[in-house]
């Protein structure tokens, strides 16, 4: 079945994103639910899949436009999936070399044609981390899990059984490519060759432990600093810390390892707004206050502040506090409160109370709802009894 759910939806993207957030979000879902990273569970899977048909139809332009308009209908193809491909099934493998482009080293898309990399080079991988406002205000180390393919150790990465070697692949005679027809024949362009996967060797008898990949999923914990004044969505890249070359490049995994790309997530605060380096917040004032002007107690990230309204403050005036907002990234200079006065009229009233601003009322010349507590309800009570 091809997915159902919202292609924004399934890549947690805004209908306006552009390339590079789909592509992002692409990214980090299919990091994330590769199967090779998690083994046995066969939700990880049809969530890999399903990103791979979003990430189809939002990449393509004229698709998405498509897309846009009439839904799921307006991108089904022949094989009841968008442009003819249905992910279910196919072979995560071929899914995942589909775009290979936008992972960054491994199959490279920007590798010449035919040639091998000189140095290979792993996938990089993202993670998330989540962090409060306070951590944005000072800086944090967390130490952040994520799973990637490491070099099983039991073959040192061949994927053949212990006292076996790989044979060379008699299909591509151990280049791992093949030449194939491109579109309507007007040119050659090397693939994968698909009997041995691009690896170039055939397992005649694959390792226990690996089942032949030459790679086991590993879980691992690195201690990350994540600096004053960062912001939602953007990453620190941990070099050397991704996955080492596939194998079809470097059985042994030789090369250079691809990095870990660690995206912050920055929770909500309850009182206050991000607005760049600034935090907005509202704030209730008595009419008394906004009309007499009062010195209000504010809390900060981390403190308290003082605040002096004037007289006269009207309902959405604004006032800074200076220096007391987050750190800039680049210049750790701080950025401001900004209070936004929500001036509240009281519900409940002592009599006192009603009767000073009924006096108040009288001094403006204006009417005002004669008391109703007096004659008016004792005539109520006297209907209903
Ligand atoms: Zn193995
Ligand atoms: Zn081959």
């Amino acid at each position: 079945m091809p997915a159902t759910r919202d292609y924004y939806e399934i890549l947690s993207v805004e209908k306006n994103a552009d390339g590079d957030e789909i592509k992002r979000a692409y990214r980090r879902l299919a990091m994330k639910h590769h199967p090779d990273r998690n083994p046995g569970d066969p939700e990880a899977e049809s969530k890999f899949k399903e990103a791979a048909e979003a990430y189809e139809v939002l990449s393509d332009e004229q698709m998405r436009v498509r897309y846009d308009q009439h839904g799921h209908a307006g991108v089904r193809g022949g094989g009841g999936g968008p442009a003819g491909h249905d992910f279910n099934r196919m072979n995560v493998e071929d899914i995942f070399s589909m775009f290979t482009d936008i992972f960054g080293g491994g199959g490279g898309g920007q590798r010449p044609r035919g040639q091998r990399q000189a140095v290979p080079r792993g996938y990089d991988l993202e993670t998330e981390v989540v962090i409060t406002l306070n951590e944005v205000l000072d800086g944090c180390e967390r130490d952040v899990e994520f799973t990637r393919l490491d070099v099983c150790e039991t073959c040192d990465g061949s994927g053949a059984k212990e006292g076996t070697e790989p044979t060379k692949c008699a299909t591509c005679g151990g280049q791992g490519q093949v030449m194939q027809q491109g579109l309507g024949g007007m040119f050659r362009i090397a693939t994968a060759c698909p009997h041995c996967r691009g690896r170039g060797s055939i397992i005649d008898d694959p390792c226990t432990d690996c089942r032949g990949k030459g790679r086991k999923p590993k879980k691992r914990t690195i201690s990350v600093k994540i600096p004053p004044g960062v912001h939602q969505g953007q990453a620190v890249r941990i070099k050397a810390e991704g996955e080492p070359p596939p194998p079809e490049q470097s059985p042994s995994g030789d090369g250079v390892r691809g990095d870990l790309h660690v995206v912050v997530v920055v929770e909500e605060h309850d009182h206050y707004t991000r607005e760049g380096d600034h935090l907005l917040m509202e704030m209730p004032i008595s009419f008394t206050q906004a009309a007499l002007g009062a010195e209000l107690e504010v809390q900060t990230l981390d403190g308290k502040a003082t605040l002096k309204i004037p007289h006269g403050t009207q309902f959405g005036a604004t006032f800074k506090i200076h220096g007391e907002g987050l750190p800039s990234l680049r210049s750790q200079r701080r950025g401001d409160i900004v209070v936004l006065a929500k001036v509240e009229i009281p519900k409940k009233m002592s009599e006192k109370q009603k009767q000073l601003l009924r006096d108040f009322a009288e001094t403006e010349d204006k009417t005002v709802t004669p008391e109703s507590h007096g004659f008016w309800k004792k005539m109520k009570e006297a209907i209903a009894g």
